[in-house]
C-alpha cells in the first residue's frame, strides 16, 4: 500500500481479493457461526483472532478503523459509538479511581463536562491547564498518580492550538502517554503522533463523515508508549487481567496492539459503545474524500476569517490560520497547510445583534454541529448558554456577541455575500 495520504483515504483498511466486492461489505449480524465451542472459547480467551458479537467487534468497523490507523501512522485502532466514547475509553483505558489526569482547559465542552463532572465521579481527578501555558506551569500541574495527559490539536469552540511537542514532552518526562482528540485538524491537517503524541481520538461525527450522516468516534494507538517500562503505572495493561484468565495485554499484545486489545476486551465489552457497521460504511465514504475536502473547509475558513476581520460590524475573529491571530504561529507550526473551517467571531452589540444577524443569514443554518459539508452556525449565547446572563456568560469566557461558524464546501464568494448581507441587518 502506497503511504500518501491521498491513496490511504481512498484505499487503506480494505484490499478486496479475486471476485470480491469492491466497496467495504456491511456486515450487518450481531453474531458469528462456530462449529464448535472450543472454537469459540478459544475466541472468548482472547487466544485466537475471529469475531463472535457486534458488542465487541465488528469487520466492516475493523476496516475502517484500519483506514483511520493508517492515517494517522498508528498500529491498531478501534471505532467508537460517538466521539465522547472515544475519548472516555482513552482516558479510562488508562484511569482507576484515585488516578489523575492533566488536561488542556481549552477543549470541547462535552469533554470538559465528561473530566470534570462525570470522571470525577468515578474518583477520577483532573488539573485544567491553559493551552498556551509554560513547561514550568504545566509541569507542576503532574502529580505521582497522573496517568495521562489530554487536549484537543484545534480546540472547539475556541480555536487555541494545542503545543503537542511540549505537551508530549511534558507526559513522557512524567512516564504516561498523551492522548489528543485530532478531531478539527484531521490527519490530513496534522498528525499529532509525528509530534510526540501516542494515542489520538476523533469525533467521526465531523470531517471524517463530513455530510452529517452519521455520529461516531475513534481511537488510534501510534504505539509509541512503552507501557512495561511504566508498568507501575499501568497495571491495567501490565499485569494478568483476571477476566481473561490472567492475560497481560503489554505481554501478549505487544506495544502497538496492547492498548486498542484492552479497550475492546474490557471496555466494549461491559460498556458496549460500539459504532454501528451501517454507520462505519457511512464513515468509510466520508473518508474517501476528506483530503479533497480538508483543503476547500480551509480555504474557506480563510476567506471568510479575512472578511470579518477588516467588518466593521465586528469585533474580534479567532482562526488560527489567520495572520495576527494569538495562535497563528502555532498553526504554522502543526498546520502549515490549513487549520480547519470553524471561524469564531464577535458581533459588536451583544446577544441581541447577533440573533439578529444569524437569522438574517441564507446559506449558513443554524445548527448544533461543526464541520460539515453544509456550512452552518451558533451563537453559544442564544441557545447551548442561553440561560446565563451576560455577565455569567463573561465569566464563562463566552461573549455574548460570539457567533461559532463552520464553513462548510460551497463557494467562499457566496458564503462572504451572505456574511456581508446578514451583517447589514446585525
Ligand atoms: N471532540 C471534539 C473536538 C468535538 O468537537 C466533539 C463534538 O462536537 C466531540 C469530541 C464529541 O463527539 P461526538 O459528538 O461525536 O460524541
Amino acid at each position: 500500500m502506497a503511504a500518501q495520504l491521498d491513496t490511504l483515504c481512498v484505499q487503506a483498511g480494505y484490499t478486496p481479493g479475486n471476485g470480491e466486492p469492491r466497496q467495504i461489505p456491511i456486515y450487518q449480524s450481531t453474531t458469528w457461526k462456530y462449529a464448535t465451542s472450543e472454537d469459540m472459547g478459544k475466541l472468548f480467551d482472547l487466544e485466537a483472532s475471529g469475531y463472535f458479537y457486534t458488542r465487541l467487534q465488528n469487520p466492516t468497523n475493523d476496516m475502517v478503523a484500519a483506514k483511520i490507523c493508517a492515517l494517522e501512522g498508528g498500529s491498531a485502532a478501534m471505532l467508537t459509538s460517538s466521539g465522547q466514547a472515544a475519548n472516555f475509553f482513552a482516558m479510562f483505558n488508562l484511569c482507576s479511581a484515585g488516578d489523575h489526569i492533566v488536561a488542556s482547559s481549552s477543549i470541547y465542552g462535552g469533554t470538559f463536562n465528561l473530566i470534570k463532572v462525570t470522571m470525577a465521579r468515578m474518583g477520577i481527578e483532573t488539573t485544567f491547564v491553559n493551552p498556551d501555558c509554560t513547561a514550568e506551569e504545566l509541569g507542576a500541574a503532574f502529580r505521582p498518580n497522573t496517568k495521562c495527559v489530554f487536549g484537543e490539536t484545534i480546540a472547539n469552540p475556541a480555536l487555541t492550538v494545542l503545543d503537542i511537542e511540549l505537551f508530549a514532552k511534558a507526559a513522557h518526562a512524567h512516564g504516561v502517554p498523551l492522548i489528543i482528540d485530532n478531531t478539527f485538524a484531521t490527519p490530513v491537517n496534522c498528525r499529532p503522533g509525528e509530534w510526540g503524541a501516542d494515542i489520538i481520538t476523533h469525533s467521526t461525527t465531523k470531517y471524517m463523515d463530513g455530510h452529517g450522516a452519521g455520529v461516531g468516534g475513534a481511537i488510534v494507538d501510534i504505539g509509541s508508549f512503552d507501557w512495561l517500562a511504566h508498568a507501575d503505572k499501568f497495571p491495567g495493561l501490565t499485569t494478568p487481567d483476571e477476566s481473561y484468565h490472567g492475560v497481560v495485554y503489554a505481554e501478549r499484545f505487544g506495544q502497538g496492539g496492547a492498548f486498542i486489545t484492552k479497550a475492546t476486551a474490557q471496555l466494549m465489552r461491559d460498556f458496549g459503545s460500539i459504532q454501528s457497521p451501517q454507520n462505519a460504511f457511512l464513515l468509510n465514504l466520508g473518508l474517501e474524500s476528506l483530503h479533497v475536502r480538508m483543503p476547500k473547509h480551509c480555504e474557506n475558513g480563510l476567506a471568510v476569517a479575512k472578511f470579518l476581520s477588516e467588518h466593521d460590524k465586528i469585533d474580534k475573529v479567532s482562526y488560527p490560520s489567520l495572520p495576527g491571530d494569538k495562535f497563528y504561529p502555532m498553526a504554522q507550526k502543526y498546520l502549515p497547510n490549513g487549520s480547519c473551517g470553524v471561524v469564531s467571531f464577535e458581533v459588536k452589540g451583544g446577544r441581541p445583534a447577533a440573533e439578529r444577524f444569524m437569522k438574517a443569514l441564507k446559506l449558513a443554518a443554524i445548527e448544533t454541529h461543526v464541520a460539515d459539508a453544509r456550512t452552518c452556525c451558533l451563537c453559544p449565547s442564544a441557545s447551548t448558554h442561553r440561560q446565563m446572563t451576560d455577565e455569567q456568560l463573561r465569566e464563562a469566557g463566552i461573549p455574548a456577541g460570539m457567533v461559532r461558524l463552520s464553513c462548510g464546501l460551497e463557494s467562499a464568494k457566496d458564503l462572504v455575500e451572505d456574511l456581508k448581507q446578514a451583517l447589514e441587518q446585525a
